[in-house]
Parts: structure tokens; C-alpha cells; sequence
């Protein structure tokens, strides 16, 4: 016996009581058939209902030759039952699906494509399209969408007869057989659809576009839409409100200041490349004909390290060994003034000191973990040789 549909004749019934016809041991818990039943089931993009009957959880929902099985978690008795649907859910899935034809009617019809994909996750709703959708175009849509919205008009729900479904523009994602069901959102959208749909267009709040991605031989493009929608703006502009309050300015203007800052710190780094040189060529100048020389400085980038290194060659005249870093860590490069082959002496540096690092050519670059009496002490080894 066919399940009686109480979600198509109501989608706003939260609470119903059924008749239990069977309850059967399944993988995932038992599955109970009901002989009428507010619990949509996963169709058409929408995913199924959750809630309760009786005391059992219903965690999954769906439906096989118009008959309605809910996957309980515990099971339930044959009888008499009430159910009660998880509405917050519900509500949710009926904004994002509403909202979802509102905007694919717009695009479909201005930019002669069909909505190829539609999935309604957890926290994301996307929609494919096979035609390619610029973000221009996806905000044009998103303004129009929003714009039905606020005419507030009534969903439309019709089942016509051949005759009549066969003298009306509809879209439909595959050929149908069968009773078609059309919903109507007027100005916007004539679809076949088997979910449940909001009743006023008001209801769906608000749509918001996300990103659109090239997809296929088409677009990708992530919506919100109602709740889902505000909350996620909600947090941008928390987000936003923050960044403002660090950099003293208005949420709204904090693009503007970040830019600001971006320029102000690539002043500073010219200027700090400026200093640097500058201090570079003065250790290299107490350096001067020194031979061989060991220097240890603060953490540094590893171009500053091998800059130094560089520079500290071209004027001690032997080998310029740099150690930048905070102890056990520190970043190292060695430069031999007149190029001559240190690979054996880098092999030895990092097996004695737990190093790693090479090179070629008279320069190496690399990293050890030793303490700064042991690099020391490594160094004054090796010159006794
Ligand atoms: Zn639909």
C-alpha cells in the first residue's frame, strides 16, 4: 500500500499521528512504514527529514514504489503513532530548494541554460549550470531573485493533465513519466519538482550568491539562501567588525585601510633591505682579512643569511659561516671566498651538528640543531686540522 503524502497535502505540518503497518531489523536500524506520513523524504536535491516517532529517532527517510520508510533508531510497535518532525531542519531545506528555483528560473531564462546539478549539503547549497555564468551576471540574477522575493506572491503547486503539461514551458531536469508535479513561483520559476516548497516567495528571506567556479562545460555556483543566509553574513560581518576595530576604521572600509597597511609594510621592507645592507657591510668590514669567520645572529629571513654570507666572504678572505637563529634552531650558510668545494665540510658540519642543507660552487645554505658551543667548538676543531 502507497504511503499517504501529508507532506504534499500540508508542508508546513510539523505533528501527525499514523498508523504503523511494519517495522523491520535493517543495516542501520529498523525501517517502519507508516500508513500516512508528514517525513519528506530524500528527493529531488532535498534531503530527508529527521524528527521522531514515538520515543524512536528517525535518522533517515526514503522512498521505493510511493512507499514512505523511515529509519528509526530503535524500534517501533505496530499501531497507533505519533510523529513529529525536526521543523528547524525542515524549514531550512524548504528555503535553500525554494530559493534554488527562484534564482535557476532567472538564470535559465536570461542565459537560455539548464541547472544541471543541485545539492543541498550540510552547510553548503550548490547548483551546476551548463552555460558559462560570470560573477556580474550571477549578482544581476541574485538582485532579480531577491526582488521576487519581496513580491511576497503565493508558490503555486498544479498537477496538470497531459494535454495541459504538454502546452506549458517548464523546466525539468530528466523526461518525466507519470502524474508531473509543477511549482510555480511567479515572475521566476515553472518547474517540476517533487519537494516541498515555502509558501510565499517571502518566506525564503533572502538569497545570497558565493562564488561561481567553472565547472564542466559550465558553472558551479554556491548560494544561501533564508537562515542559512544570514547567518553566514552574520559571521563575515563579525568578522569584518573585528578587522575594523584592529585597524580603527569602519567595518565597511577595512578593504581601504588593509590596502593602506599592505603599502605601509612594503615600505618598511624596503627600508629594512636598505638598513640591513648597511649593517651587512659593517660587519664584513670588521671582518676584513680575518680568514676564516664564524658569526651568530638573531633569527633572520634565508636570504638575509646567505646575503650576509656573501658579503662577509668577499672580504675576510677565507670561509664566512653564518648561524641566524635562536638556540638549539639555527638557520645556517656558508660562502668560501674563491669559490673552492666545501661538500666535504658541509657533509661533516651536518652529521656532527644534526644538520641538513647543501650546495655546490663554494656556497651552502641549510639548517642545524645544536647548541651554540657546539657549532663553536665544531668550527675550532676543524681549524686545528
Ligand atoms: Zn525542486
Amino acid at each position: 500500500m502507497e504511503t499517504e503524502k501529508l507532506y504534499y497535502e500540508d508542508p508546513y505540518l510539523q505533528e501527525f499521528t499514523a498508523r504503523v503497518l511494519s517495522c523491520e531489523p535493517v543495516k542501520a536500524g529498523y525501517a517502519v512504514t507508516l500508513d500516512r506520513t508528514a517525513f519528506y523524504p530524500e528527493g529531488g536535491g532535498q534531503p530527508a527529514d529527521h524528527g521522531t516517532l514515538g520515543g524512536a529517532a528517525v535518522l533517515d527517510v526514503h522512498e521505493k514504489d510511493g512507499v514512505v520508510f523511515h529509519i528509526c533508531e530503535n524500534s517501533v510497535e505496530i499501531g497507533e503513532v505519533s510523529g513529529a518532525i525536526d521543523w528547524a531542519r525542515r524549514f531550512d531545506h524548504m528555503q535553500q530548494h525554494s530559493g534554488e528555483h527562484i534564482l535557476s528560473g532567472i538564470l535559465c531564462r536570461d542565459h537560455h541554460c539548464d541547472n544541471v546539478g543541485f545539492h543541498l549539503g550540510a552547510d553548503t547549497v550548490t547548483i551546476d549550470y551548463n552555460t558559462d555564468i560570470s560573477w556580474e551576471q550571477a549578482l544581476a540574477a541574485e538582485q532579480k531573485a531577491n526582488a521576487v522575493i519581496w513580491t511576497d506572491a503565493p508558490v503555486e503547486i498544479t498537477y496538470p493533465s497531459r494535454e495541459e503539461l504538454a502546452a506549458l514551458a517548464y523546466r525539468s531536469k530528466k523526461e518525466l513519466t507519470g502524474q508531473v508535479r509543477i511549482v510555480t513561483f511567479p515572475e521566476a520559476d515553472c518547474c517540476a519538482c517533487c519537494g516541498t516548497h515555502i509558501r510565499r516567495a517571502g518566506q525564503v528571506g533572502l538569497i545570497k550568491v558565493l562564488s561561481v567556479q567553472k565547472f564542466r562545460e559550465g558553472v558551479r555556483m554556491e548560494i544561501l539562501c533564508g537562515g542559512r543566509a544570514l547567518r553566514y553574513l552574520g559571521q563575515t560581518y563579525d568578522q569584518a567588525r573585528a578587522i575594523g576595530r584592529q585597524l580603527s576604521v569602519k567595518p565597511q572600509d577595512t578593504l581601504f585601510a588593509v590596502e593602506r597597511m599592505a603599502a605601509e609594510l612594503a615600505a618598511v621592507k624596503q627600508r629594512e633591505a636598505q638598513l640591513e645592507e648597511q649593517v651587512f657591510f659593517h660587519i664584513a668590514e670588521e671582518s676584513a682579512e680575518k680568514g676564516d669567520v664564524l658569526l651568530f645572529q638573531s633569527p633572520m629571513r634565508p636570504d638575509g643569511v646567505r646575503k650576509l654570507a656573501d658579503t662577509v666572504a668577499r672580504r675576510c678572505g677565507g670561509l664566512a659561516a653564518v648561524f641566524a637563529g635562536e638556540e638549539p634552531a639555527y638557520a645556517y650558510a656558508l660562502v668560501q671566498s674563491g669559490g673552492a668545494d666545501i661538500s666535504p665540510l658541509v657533509k661533516s658540519l651536518n652529521a656532527a651538528l644534526h644538520g641538513r642543507g647543501g650546495g655546490r660552487n663554494g656556497f651552502a645554505q641549510g639548517s642545524v640543531q645544536a647548541r651554540r658551543e657546539e657549532i663553536a667548538s665544531f668550527f675550532r676543531t676543524r681549524q686545528s686540522k
